[in-house]
């Protein structure tokens, strides 16, 4: 769809082919997968049934093999073998932080490469989540920034990393099905009954990845449906925060059609800086942006919106932007906690991270008003895993060539 504004999304296909002409079902909805068991030749009562079946093995159970699919009769298996796959995202590189936290460089179909990231902590496991290859905008502290947009990631895409995430920390469900019932029309269904749902450790998952999710909304909110889905990964959506640089036009939508937690890259209280870091800044303004997190569906007391302002020295880090902070927050009637992100360095950042007192008072004077002000511990900086290090191409472009880009992209905001 057209977003208002130059930046808009490019489109992907929707339904990808792999592995020869057959059709990966990852990414499409239920009643999608019945729609090609059709167009392959089942009827539609069957259709549903198969698509049913399917989608609890794939969703539920992690499994990319038909032939594991024991309530599928056994004759079936192969007849949908030849004709579809579950497909995962090629893993092109695996690391793992000193604090455990695990970073995955993933390849598509096409050879596009994207990242993703796995942060352990003691009471939750998060999975950061990338939407797009490369992003349109060049905040100026964000290294996905000085890269241009590839492409949107289609939704099988964005839910083919929750996907191989639960492969790679070997959480699914073990066990065959019991309680799933048995299949009427099966004569050699196999159904057991030694199912076990493991506790998880994929508990969260945040769309702070590479790329602006709402640039690609359609695909991003086909993949968190996914997500949600009570028969599949069933992750609640207060496990789910979406996080924007601010684009303004489709926050109503994402509260109305995606219904997650919001986290708004804010970054700035004032138009002059907020337009040099966060140059989407200069067309939606502070005013719309604030404006738009107090009309967010559902922000309220119990669901308060997540502004992140990351912390650089001597830009945007004075105890008078503290307070403008609070101020702004006040005059807009904002249920908002604020996350402050000390800045992490990459090859060519022209910023430096604020001391840790500076930032230590900037989050007391905000607390002291009675908002929440944590500070974000770096998780995973050693791999270049923490926020706003991702950055799939291998190559070091030139300060010439960052420069180039950043001027395609500003021109592009219009
Ligand atoms: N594009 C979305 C989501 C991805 S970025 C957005 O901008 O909101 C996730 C968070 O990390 C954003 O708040 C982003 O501004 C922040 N970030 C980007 N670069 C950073 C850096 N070098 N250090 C700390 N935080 C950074
Ligand atoms: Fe894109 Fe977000 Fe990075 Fe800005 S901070 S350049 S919107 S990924």
């Amino acid at each position: 769809m057209q977003i208002p504004g130059h930046i808009d999304p490019v489109t992907t296909g929707t339904v990808p082919l792999r592995g020869g002409n057959r059709i990966d079902l990852i990414g499409l909805t239920r009643d999608a997968i019945g729609g090609v068991l059709v167009e392959a030749g089942l009827d539609a009562k069957a259709a549903k049934l198969r698509a049913k079946q399917i989608w609890h093995w794939m969703y539920h159970r992690g499994v990319t093999d038909f032939e594991a699919m024991t309530d599928i009769a056994k004759a079936m298996r192969p007849w949908l073998t030849d004709r579809f796959i579950i497909g995962r995202p090629t893993v092109r590189e695996a690391q793992v932080s000193s604090d455990g936290t695990r970073k995955w460089l993933l390849a598509a179909a096409d050879g596009q490469e994207y990242e993703m990231v796995f942060i352990p902590d003691a009471d939750r496991g998060t999975l950061c989540v990338s939407s797009q290859v490369g992003c349109t905008l060049n905040c100026r502290f964000c290294h996905t920034g000085t890269m241009r947009l590839v492409r949107n990631l289609a939704a099988g895409e964005i839910v083919g990393q929750v996907m191989l995430a639960r492969d790679e920390l070997g959480e699914w469900p073990k066990g065959t099905m019991a309680g799933f019932g048995p299949d009427p029309e099966d004569d050699d269904d196999e159904e057991g009954g030694n199912y076990t749902a493991d506790g998880r450790i994929l508990t969260n998952i945040v769309m702070m990845g590479m790329g602006e999710p709402l640039y690609n909304f359609d695909e991003v909110k086909g993949a968190l449906k996914i997500v949600m889905d009570g028969d599949g990964l069933a992750l609640s959506r207060r496990r789910i925060t979406l996080s924007t640089s601010g684009v303004v036009p489709m926050m109503a939508r994402a509260g109305e059609e995606i219904g997650v937690n919001l986290a708004v890259s804010l970054h700035a209280v004032s138009k002059e800086i907020r337009d040099e870091i966060v140059p989407l800044n200069r067309k939606y303004g502070i005013d719309e942006l604030l404006k738009a997190c107090a009309d967010y569906p559902g922000a309220g007391n119990s669901r308060r919106i997540t502004f992140e302002y990351v912390m650089l020295k001597d830009k945007n880090d004075s105890d008078d932007d503290a307070r403008e902070l609070v101020r702004l927050i006040r005059e807009y009637g904002l249920h908002a906690k604020v996350n402050l992100i000390p800045f992490n360095p990459w090859p060519g950042a022209i910023y430096e991270c604020s001391s840790p007192e500076r930032v230590r008072a900037f989050s007391n004077l905000i607390f002291k008003a009675g908002i929440s002000a944590p500070v974000r511990t770096p998780r995973g900086r050693d791999i270049m895993a923490a926020c706003g290090q991702l950055k799939s191409a291998a190559t070091k472009p030139t300060r010439a060539e960052l420069d180039r880009i950043a001027e395609e992209k500003q021109a592009a905001l219009g």
